[in-house]
């Protein structure tokens, strides 16, 4: 998968602390299928140091590509 365009950037809904989706794994990720054909939403939640959790959504692009033609 890839992301589609740019992704804006995230701030603790809480206590708006800019939050890094990149910066080690999400506490929970979720996929959802995307409104064009291969295409996914990925969800992240992020764990902010306030405590609380915020959810990230980016659109994905589905790439499938042939193993074992070396
Ligand atoms: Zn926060």
């Amino acid at each position: 998968m890839r992301p589609i365009g740019v992704s804006a950037a995230v701030v603790c809904w809480h206590c708006s602390q800019p939050l890094d989706p990149g910066a080690g794994d999400p506490t929970a990720r979720y996929l959802y299928r995307g409104d064009q054909p291969r295409t996914v939403v990925v969800e992240d939640w992020l764990h902010c140091a306030c405590g609380a959790y915020q959810n990230v959504r980016r659109l994905n692009e589905i790439s499938v590509e042939a193993l074992g033609n070396s």
